[in-house]
């Protein structure tokens, strides 16, 4: 006999995989933080000295297909991120960097919007950083594009763009913590598991969104990232 729960559990999160029909289904969102140099120093810290750190974002903060971001309640700095997404097919514990993008199932385009004065706050009061970061509708991303098509991107443009303007401009060759590196870290300190998503860090270039906003994001060889702030 099967247990039924006791209310509606919902639905379960997923992203489109590009060029399907099918949901790939998220089970926790990972984000590492400071991960490119020039970022980590208009933050005001000092990119040579720090080992990874993470956060997490709740698995139904994703936002897909283009549709429209809601201005989040509780900010008057809503903040854009540009990252490379990484999904997983596989999960494990103590993965080795040598056979980490093995788990990998593929790579999506993702904006880790940030409530920048919650966040503030929090290192302020040396609080968590969950209304900062973890906040409804706080992770609009692309379509996956499978690694069988893609490969692993190790380099290549990354930039966001707001209102036609280029804000942020990168190579993902200048991550701090690599791809294989971070599951590796990451894996050491949870069971990492099918359907996790890791937001991998920001170039520079970190700025202000506002109602009625058109945010353009894109990597080299993955899908363009479009969505308005309402
Ligand atoms: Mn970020």
């Amino acid at each position: 006999m099967s247990e039924t729960f006791v209310i509606d559990p919902g639905p379960r999160a997923g992203v489109p995989v590009a060029g399907t029909n099918a949901l790939f289904p998220v089970h926790r969102i990972y984000c590492v933080g400071r991960n490119y140099a020039a970022h980590a120093r208009e933050m005001g810290k000092d990119p040579d000295r720090e080992p990874p750190f993470f956060f997490m974002k709740p698995a139904d903060a994703v936002v897909t297909g283009g549709a429209d971001v809601p201005y989040p309640p509780g900010t008057k700095d809503l903040h854009h991120e540009i990252e490379l997404v990484v999904a997983l097919a596989r999960g494990g514990r103590d993965i080795d960097p040598a056979q980490a993008l093995d788990h990998v199932f593929g790579y999506a385009v993702g904006v880790d919007l940030t409530r920048r004065d919650l966040q503030q706050q929090a290192k302020d009061l040396a609080r968590p950083w969950d209304f900062g970061k973890g906040f409804d509708n706080s992770a609009p991303l692309t379509a996956l594009t499978p690694a069988a098509e893609l490969g692993h991107p190790a380099s290549g443009a990354i930039w966001l763009e707001v209102n036609g303007q280029r804000r942020q401009s990168g190579d993902l060759r200048d991550m701090i913590w690599s791809v294989p590196e971070s599951i590796a870290f990451l894996s050491r300190y949870y069971e990492l598991c099918p359907g996790d998503l890791i937001f991998t860090g920001t170039p520079a270039g970190v700025g202000a969104l506002s109602r009625g906003d058109k945010v353009r994001g894109a990597i080299e060889g993955l899908a363009e990232l479009v969505f308005d702030i309402l």
